[in-house]
C-alpha cells in the first residue's frame, strides 16, 4: 500500500507547498471552524462534515457553522445534527467564527456567499483556508486551493487529504459525506463526471464501507409529497423559447404557498428542461419573500450561464450551473430575463 501511495495515482495534483501549509495550519490550531455557503447543498455539507470527522480524528475542537440549516433531504448526513446554523443559533455561530484560530471555507470563494455570517467571517482573526471549485476566487485567505476543473469540493477535499496522507482519518461516515458531495454536484455522475480520478476516489470510499446505492436513494430518490407535486407543476408551467434554445420555469410566492413549499422542494427542477435536446439552457425563477427572486440556471456544453448570472443577477457559479438574485417582483424578473436572453444568442 505504501508503494502505491508514493505513485501519482491521481491526475489532479495539488501544489505541495499548499498541502504543507494546510497541514501546518491544522497542526498548530486547536479551535477550528468549518463553514460553507448559504443554502448548503450536498457538496457544501458533504465536504464540511467529511473534514469535520477528519479534524476530530486529529484531536481538534471543531464546529461546522453555516448561515442556515441543512435541507430536509440532507438531514440524514452523518454529523449534520451538530451543525451550528445562524438561523437558529446566531450568537453561537458568530462567537465560534470570532474565537476560532483556523477557519476552513468549503465550496465557496466569495465572502458574500455566507450571507448573514459575512462580517463575522471577514472580521475573524483566524487563519483561513479555502477549498473550492468555483470560478474566480474573490476571497482573502492564507491558503486558497481553487480547482474549478474538479467537479465537487468533496472530491477536491479527498485529493487534499490523500496528498496529506490523512485519508486514514476518513471513517465510514466521512466517506459517506464525501460520496454525497461528489454525487450531488455531478447529478449522480451524469455530468462533469468524465474524470477517472472520481472513480478511484469512489473505489476507496466503498472500501471504507459506504453503501452508495442507499446514499443515492436517501439523497436523490427521497421526496416529500409537496416536492413531488411542485416538481410536476413547475414542469407543467415551463415555457420554451425555441429561437433562443432556452426554457423558463417560474414559481410565485403564492404558488409556492399553495403547494406547501419548504426549502429544497424545487432542487433539481431547473435541470429538467435540459433533457429536451433542442434546449441549451434553462432558467428557474423562484419568488422568495422580501421582494427577492432567486435565479437558478443550468446549461449544456460551452454555453456559460455563470456569465449571465454575473452580468445581470449579481451572482455567478460554474459554466453549466449558476445562480443569482433579482431584487423586485417576479414579473419584473421575468421581464428582465426576456430582455437579456436575445443578447446571448451569439454564444449558442
Ligand atoms: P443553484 O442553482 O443550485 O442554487 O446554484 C447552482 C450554483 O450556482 C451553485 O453551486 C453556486 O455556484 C452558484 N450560485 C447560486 N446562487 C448564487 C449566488 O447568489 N451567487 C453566486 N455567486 N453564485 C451562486
Ligand atoms: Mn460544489
Amino acid at each position: 500500500m505504501a508503494e502505491i501511495k508514493k505513485q501519482p495515482r491521481f491526475r489532479t495534483v495539488i501544489a505541495n507547498d499548499l498541502i504543507e501549509k494546510v497541514k501546518q495550519l491544522v497542526l498548530v490550531s486547536r479551535n477550528i471552524v468549518i463553514t460553507c455557503h448559504v443554502s448548503p447543498d450536498g457538496d457544501a455539507l458533504g465536504s464540511s462534515f467529511a473534514l469535520w470527522y477528519v479534524l476530530k480524528g486529529l484531536g481538534k475542537t471543531v464546529n461546522v457553522v453555516t448561515a442556515d440549516c441543512a435541507p430536509r433531504a440532507l438531514q440524514f448526513l452523518p454529523g449534520v445534527r451538530e451543525l451550528v446554523a445562524a438561523t437558529r443559533q446566531g450568537d453561537r455561530a458568530r462567537e465560534l467564527l470570532a474565537s476560532a484560530d483556523l477557519i476552513f471555507c468549503m465550496d465557496f470563494n466569495d465572502p458574500s456567499r455566507v450571507d448573514r455570517l459575512m462580517n463575522s467571517l471577514v472580521n475573524s482573526k483566524a487563519r483561513k483556508i479555502v477549498i473550492d471549485h468555483h470560478l474566480d476566487p474573490r476571497i482573502e485567505a492564507d491558503v486558497i486551493i481553487s480547482r474549478p476543473e474538479v467537479s465537487s469540493t468533496s472530491a477536491l477535499l479527498y485529493l487534499v487529504l490523500w496528498q496529506s496522507h490523512w485519508t486514514r482519518y476518513l471513517n465510514r461516515s466521512a466517506a459517506a459525506c464525501i460520496y454525497t458531495g461528489m454525487m450531488t454536484d455531478t447529478g449522480n455522475f451524469s455530468y462533469n463526471s468524465n474524470d477517472p480520478d472520481l472513480y478511484l476516489i469512489i473505489y476507496d470510499l466503498m472500501r471504507k464501507g459506504i453503501d452508495k446505492d442507499n446514499l443515492y436513494r436517501l439523497v436523490m430518490n427521497t421526496a416529500s409529497e409537496s416536492r413531488v407535486r411542485i416538481m410536476g407543476y413547475g414542469q407543467y408551467k415551463m415555457q420554451l423559447l425555441p429561437a433562443h434554445k432556452a426554457a423558463i420555469i417560474t414559481l410565485s410566492e403564492e404558488q409556492l404557498k399553495e403547494f406547501d413549499y419548504t426549502k429544497g422542494d424545487t432542487e433539481g427542477l431547473v435541470n429538467v428542461p435540459l433533457s429536451i435536446p433542442e434546449i441549451t439552457y434553462s432558467v428557474f425563477l423562484r419568488e422568495d419573500a422580501d421582494n427577492c427572486v432567486k435565479v437558478s440556471m443550468r446549461s449544456k456544453g460551452e454555453f456559460s450561464v455563470s456569465r449571465m448570472c454575473e452580468e445581470h443577477f449579481g451572482g455567478g457559479g460554474h459554466t453549466n450551473a449558476a445562480g443569482g438574485e433579482f431584487k423586485g417582483s417576479l414579473d419584473m424578473a421575468i421581464q428582465k430575463l426576456l430582455d437579456i436572453i436575445p443578447l446571448y444568442d451569439e454564444y449558442l
